[in-house]
C-alpha cells in the first residue's frame, strides 16, 4: 500500500466536488417519515411550546398540514392521537372510529393518495392512568389484555385506510397479536412497523408535552415505564427484541431514539434483512434548537450532521421531525 509521501488523504477532501463525489448523502425525501399530532376539537393549530415549529392538529387541519411536507416529498406521515371520548383502563377511545387519528387517516387518504400513512399504535393517550396497557386491581400492566386491545387500535387504523400500524406499547407478544389480527380481518397488506428497541428514554418530554401522555401515579405502579420500555443500559436485551419482532412478522424494524442510540440501529441492521427505520424523537430536535437559539451551534449544520450519522448508522427509513423542513436544510430533489 501506498504510504506517505505519496498517500495523500487530503485529495479526497480538497473541493466540494470532489468531497461529494465520496461523500455518503442524507436519503431524499421519498425515505423520511413526518410524525406528527391528532387533537380533539376543530380549527386546531397550536404550537407546541417545547418543540418550536411543529404543531398540533385538530383532524379538520390534518390535510393543512401534510400538504407542505408532501410538496417537498417526503414520502410518509406517522400520525399521533389524543380524544375527547372518556378515558378508561383499556383506552377504548382509542380504537373509537370517531377518533381524531381515524379521521385523520381517511382525509389524507383522500387528498393525498401517493402518502404512505402510518400511525402509532399505543394506548397511553387514552388510557385513565397513561399506561400502554391496561392495568391490574394490582396496579400491574396486562400485558395479554394490552395485546388483545392493541390489535382492536391497529384494526381500526387499518379500516380507516392506514398503510401501516405501527405498534409502540412495547408488551410482549404485540406483534404477533396484530399480525394475526390483520391477516383474519382482511388486512394482509397492512404494513407492520415494530418499535423494536423502543427505549425508556429521558429524550421523550417535549412529546409528552405534545400528546399528554406522561403515566400518570397509580398505587403500586411506578410514574415511568421502566417496566416495559427497553433498558437503555442493556443492548442485548434490545436486540433480542428486535428478533422477536422480526420472527412475530413486524416488515420493518425501528430504533427510538435515535442520535443517542446509532450504535443500536448499526446493531440491529447488522441482525437483519429488513428495513431499518430510526426515529429521531421529540428530545432530539428540541436539543438542537435550543443549542442554536442559545448561539451555541448552526441549526442547519447541526441538523445535517445529526441526520447523516443515522444514514451512516444504517438507518433506512428517517422519521424525524426536521421532514417538515426538508428543503431548507437538504435543498430540493428532484
Ligand atoms: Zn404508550
Amino acid at each position: 500500500m501506498n504510504a506517505y509521501p505519496d498517500l495523500r488523504l487530503r485529495r479526497v477532501r480538497r473541493t466540494p466536488g470532489i468531497r461529494a463525489m465520496f461523500d455518503l448523502e442524507v436519503p431524499g425525501p421519498a425515505k423520511w417519515c413526518w410524525p406528527t399530532f391528532l387533537v380533539p376539537g376543530s380549527g386546531v393549530r397550536r404550537e407546541i411550546p417545547s418543540m418550536p415549529g411543529q404543531f398540533q392538529w385538530s383532524a379538520d387541519r390534518i390535510c393543512e398540514a401534510v400538504e407542505p411536507v408532501v410538496r417537498q416529498g417526503v414520502g410518509s406521515v406517522l400520525l399521533f392521537g389524543q380524544s375527547d371520548l372518556p378515558k378508561d383502563n383499556g383506552g377504548s377511545a382509542a380504537w373509537d372510529d370517531r377518533a381524531p387519528v381515524q379521521q385523520a387517516i381517511r382525509s389524507l387518504k383522500r387528498a393525498f393518495p401517493g402518502l404512505t400513512v402510518l400511525t402509532d399504535v399505543c394506548l397511553c393517550a387514552y388510557t385513565s392512568h397513561g399506561h400502554c396497557a391496561p392495568l391490574r386491581p394490582d396496579g400491574s400492566p396486562d400485558n395479554d389484555a394490552a395485546c388483545a386491545c392493541l390489535a382492536k387500535v391497529a384494526l381500526s387504523h387499518a379500516a380507516a385506510g392506514a398503510d401501516g400500524v405501527a405498534p409502540s406499547a412495547m408488551m410482549d407478544g404485540q406483534i404477533a397479536a396484530i399480525r394475526a389480527a390483520l391477516r383474519e380481518e382482511g388486512f394482509e397488506e397492512t404494513l407492520l412497523m415494530a418499535y423494536s428497541t423502543k427505549f425508556c428514554s429521558a429524550c421523550y418530554g417535549p412529546f409528552r408535552d405534545a400528546e399528554g401522555s406522561a403515566p400518570r401515579p397509580v398505587p403500586g405502579m411506578p410514574a415511568d415505564r421502566k417496566g416495559y420500555q427497553a433498558s437503555f443500559a442493556n443492548p442485548r436485551n434490545a436486540l433480542l427484541e428486535s428478533a422477536l419482532d422480526e420472527q412475530e412478522g413486524a416488515d420493518l424494524l425501528m430504533v427510538k431514539p435515535a442520535l443517542f442510540y446509532t450504535d443500536m440501529i448499526a446493531a440491529v441492521k447488522a441482525r437483519t434483512l429488513l428495513p431499518v427505520a430510526a426515529y429521531n424523537v421529540s428530545g432530539e430536535y428540541s436539543m438542537l434548537i435550543a443549542t442554536a437559539r442559545a448561539g451555541w451551534g448552526d441549526l442547519g449544520d447541526l441538523v445535517r450532521e445529526g441526520t447523516l450519522a443515522l444514514t451512516r448508522a444504517g438507518a433506512d427509513l428517517i422519521i424525524s421531525y426536521w421532514a417538515s423542513r426538508y428543503e431548507e436544510f437538504f435543498g430540493k430533489r428532484a
